[in-house]
């Protein structure tokens, strides 16, 4: 099963980072919009880079995890500094970038410049581990297994292929069912327990989102991206009857983050003060 997203096959490396560096904690159906939406604002890193921190976080909305914003405008500076405002095609330079990881540098050399590297996600690491190695297999091991396995095949199609099949069939709970890999499938054909929860790359649950501090810094970013600079006593008002305690440790990780500024009682984007806006 062949998942049909925009990004795939893109000429764009930078559409591509964009959309790799989306995919990191958001789910592909909600990453679609945003990343087109995104892409019409910043259609280059030297668009992103020019512009100030403010307008990437609010081209960020619907996707959370805005520390991702963040990075990928540091990213798209270093980009036109560092590298002529290309998106770098080695992997020891994406993994210069900030906010570019072994997997996402891995992903954008392998689908944006065709280089012949793995790319392994707790999807892929299911795959591997049930239909390939019918036994669980550390993060390296996996990367290492998937490479052989991959010899000298087009590395984006071939990796593209695993990401379908485990994104589409071999899900926690395996749909074996038409899956393309069902007749050589080994975990299929030898049982025993499914290997795939032990094995590095199949991530944890997520802990809840409802009563979270993410939840309360999600709200309070939405406030100073949609109405502008708010005083404390207009945001402890408005985002009642979330406690003064709550909203004063989610802003203070927010101003941390570099994601929010205070100016005395005055709580606005990081970067705005710039544009002017109140
Ligand atoms: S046959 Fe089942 S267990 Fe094997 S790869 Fe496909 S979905 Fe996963």
């Amino acid at each position: 099963m062949r998942r049909d997203l925009p990004w795939i096959n893109h000429p764009d490396p930078w559409a591509i980072l964009v959309s790799e560096v989306m995919l990191q904690q958001t789910a592909t159906s909600r990453v679609v919009d945003p990343w087109r939406r995104f892409l019409e604002r910043f259609a280059t890193p030297v668009a992103l880079a020019d512009a100030p921190l403010s307008d990437a976080l609010a081209a960020w909305a619907g996707l959370g995890y805005h520390r991702r914003a963040r990075d990928l405008h540091a990213a798209a500076g270093l980009i036109v500094s560092r590298f002529a405002g290309e998106v770098p095609s080695s992997l020891e330079d994406l993994r210069s970038l900030p906010g570019v990881g072994a997997y996402t540098a891995s992903a954008v050399a392998s689908f944006a410049f065709h280089a012949p590297v793995a790319v392994v996600d707790t999807n892929v690491g299911r795959v591997l581990a049930r239909a390939w190695a019918n036994r669980a297999l550390g993060r390296a091991e996996a990367a290492r297994e998937s490479a052989r396995l991959m010899g000298r095949a087009a590395s984006a199609p071939f990796n593209q292929a695993m990401l379908d099949v485990g994104a589409g069939h071999c899900r926690s709970r395996a749909l074996c069912e038409g899956c393309p890999l069902a007749r050589v499938c080994r975990w299929r054909r030898e049982g025993g327990g499914d290997p795939a929860p032990t094995s590095a790359g199949v991530s944890r649950r997520q802990a809840p989102f409802e009563g979270s501090r993410r939840q309360v810094r999600g709200a309070l970013l939405r406030e100073a991206r949609e109405r502008g600079p708010r005083t404390l006593a207009e945001l402890r008002r408005d985002l009642a009857p979330l406690t003064a305690a709550r909203l004063d440790d989610a802003l203070a990780s927010l101003t941390r983050d570099g994601l929010v500024e205070r100016d005395g009682n005055v709580v606005r984007l990081a970067g705005s003060m710039a544009t002017g806006a109140r």
